[in-house]
């Protein structure tokens, strides 16, 4: 493709609404425009790089088993009723009106709507498993969209459904859905981790979200380098650092601590480590109080403290109610003569010793606090986040605390849909059975912005070769100089002949300057850098993106270097 010819709106200053790399680049680059809030459109460099997406996802589908179907966009009230979810879903389903009045839903997902078409033409067992996707626009009315293709309204996305006749079989068909995602993201150039995760909305038995690892991630996870080991920081145990004291101490005494009242400042006052601690932080639990002990060196994992307390509603409590509970003002509650409240603790206290807790007393703590001696056994629970440090709970290396983009999902839903929506087969045995279903999604224009967010530099992208708009950036430096252009002419033909797709940068105005610079921010995987200095001294530059490497070779053997660098920078994209 000749850049004198084609849509490439590049923009050298950053656009005030993107705050993350992707969105930034993303506009700068020309790759896509915003039509309204949240809502895309995107250009021929952004749409290309979409298709080689949703190719390396059609093949890996494909080869799992799967079949590609599309279904509309315009889904019927009635089907989002059968499931409930017309009324759980919220503001999100984006809801709307025919001219006779009924009602639609723009679909966010389509569960329903592949359950539906499952029921009509599921007669029997021989037919199953079935496996069906498609590829296609789903809208979801979010509230703040931003961050670009990170959160918008209006994307596209891959969402795949199966079907067996029992669980072990959905497990199977899991397990070979869960094998294509390791090898769709490998092959567009990713660094990801499969963690595990909450099934939220969608409901099911077991989950697994795919993340991509970037610090501008909206997703906190904890992460193990030595064995792998990831998952979403809502739901992940680690095993914690060594207690501060190992053995009992005396009697409990009470300490002046006039004034302090965090674990930092009164841990700097008594000269004692924040391990030593026994934080206790008031919560009020669906109206009622509850104290909850940790570590003092830990934190409260608030999903973690509602999953337990199986409450609808959760705050810390304001600070009239921790004076009527602890009796002192905020600072100084702990759990020894405390009876005010519900008391729950995280087991990464147990097997401490020699702690120092508030003393439910304005400017006291206490020292030499043991559990069981000084106070009742409380209810023990992991309530905590995992911290940096923590044991790994696979192999028991350091866990480190991470970000990631959430760029696909698996469920296994078990009979969620199938048994609200009656989707039966007959049996080998001559009855109805339910099928077991499995659930799978990704986010289409999301992985394109995943792959920018973990691949850029301050000069622009820094492109996964499979997922590119083009593969070779060719640049014609002297465009007035008939020898120089004859050169690159050449060299655009024996490279298109040669199989690569080159995107040629002919362009008659611009200057040598601007045309490096469009280079960096486009940045496609290689370039070929054609002009009157090389020339006279024999050479073309063959310059890696990626490397910032230059070879300088002979016009006969710009083909060669071009296949040679092609080649290392697809094995970053093995499967
Ligand atoms: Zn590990």
């Amino acid at each position: 493709m000749r850049v004198s010819k084609a849509l490439i709106p590049t923009v050298k200053e950053t656009p005030g609404e993107a705050e993350i790399p992707s969105h930034k680049l993303m506009l700068r680059a020309g790759l896509m425009r915003k039509v309204a809030s949240g809502i895309y459109e995107y250009l021929p460099l952004g749409q290309r790089s979409l298709l080689k997406v949703m190719g390396i996802i059609r093949e890996e589908m494909d080869r799992g088993g799967a079949q590609e179907v599309l279904m509309p966009i315009l889904t019927p009230a009635e089907l989002w009723q059968e499931t409930g979810r017309w009324q759980k879903y919220g503001k999100e389903l984006m809801r709307v009106k025919d001219r006779h009045e009924r009602d639609y839903a723009l679909g966010p997902t389509h569960e329903e709507v592949i359950t539906d078409l499952v029921r009509r033409e599921l007669k029997s067992y021989k037919q199953l498993p079935l496996n069906l996707y498609q590829i296609a626009t789903k809208f979801r009315d979010e509230v703040r969209p931003r961050f670009g293709v990170m959160r918008s309204r209006e994307f596209l996305m891959k969402d795949g459904y199966s079907f067996d006749a029992d669980d072990e079989a959905c497990d199977k068909t899991y397990w070979i859905m869960f094998g294509a995602y390791q090898r769709i993201f490998k092959r567009c150039g990713l660094n990801f981790a499969p963690v595990e995760a909450d099934s939220g909305l969608i409901g099911g038995s077991f989950t697994h979200e795919f993340m991509v690892l970037a610090e501008t991630g909206e997703a906190a996870i904890a992460l193990c380098e030595a064995c792998g080991y990831a998952a979403n920081l809502e739901k992940a145990t680690g095993v914690p650092a060594p207690h501060a004291a190992p053995a009992a101490g005396g009697a409990t005494q009470k300490a002046y601590t006039p004034g302090k009242h965090t674990v930092e400042h009164v841990s700097e006052l008594l000269k004692l480590p924040a391990q030593q601690f026994i934080k206790t932080l008031i919560f009020v639990a669906d109206g009622k109080p509850v104290a909850v002990l940790v570590r003092g060196d830990h934190d409260v994992n608030e999903v973690k403290l509602k999953n337990f307390l199986e409450a609808q509603e959760l705050a810390l409590a304001p600070a009239e109610k921790v004076m009527e509970v602890t009796k002192a003002p905020v600072g100084f509650a702990g759990p020894v003569g405390l009876s005010g409240a519900r008391v729950v603790a995280d087991k990464a206290l147990q097997g401490g010793h020699q702690y120092v807790a508030g003393a439910l007393e304005k400017d006291y703590h206490l020292t030499n606090v043991e559990l069981g001696r000084d106070f009742k056994d409380p209810e023990w629970a992991d309530l905590r986040s995992v911290a940096t440090g923590d044991g790994c709970p696979k192999c028991g290396k350091p866990l480190k605390a991470g970000r990631g983009i959430e760029v696909g999902q698996t469920f296994k839903l078990g009979l969620k849909y199938s048994k609200a929506m009656k989707c039966v087969y007959l049996g080998e045995d001559g009855k109805d059975h339910e099928t077991v279903m499995g659930c799978y999604g990704i986010g289409v224009t999301r992985t394109v912005g995943a792959a920018i967010e973990q691949h850029n530099d301050a000069d622009g992208i820094l492109w996964p070769i499979s997922v590119a708009p083009y593969e070779v950036h060719l640049l014609l430096l002297n465009p007035s100089d008939p020898e120089v252009a004859k050169a690159a002419d050449q060299c655009y033909e024996d490279l298109k002949k040669a199989g690569y797709e080159v995107l040629y940068d002919d362009r008659a105005e611009a200057t040598a300057g601007f045309k490096f610079k469009d280079a960096d921010l486009l940045g496609l995987p290689l370039s070929v850098r054609v002009g009157a200095k090389g020339l006279k001294e024999g050479v073309i530059e063959v310059k890696r993106r990626r490397l910032k490497d230059v070879a300088k070779v002979p016009a006969a053997q710009v083909l060669d270097k071009v296949k040679e660098f092609a080649a290392e920078e697809w094995k970053l994209c093995a499967p």
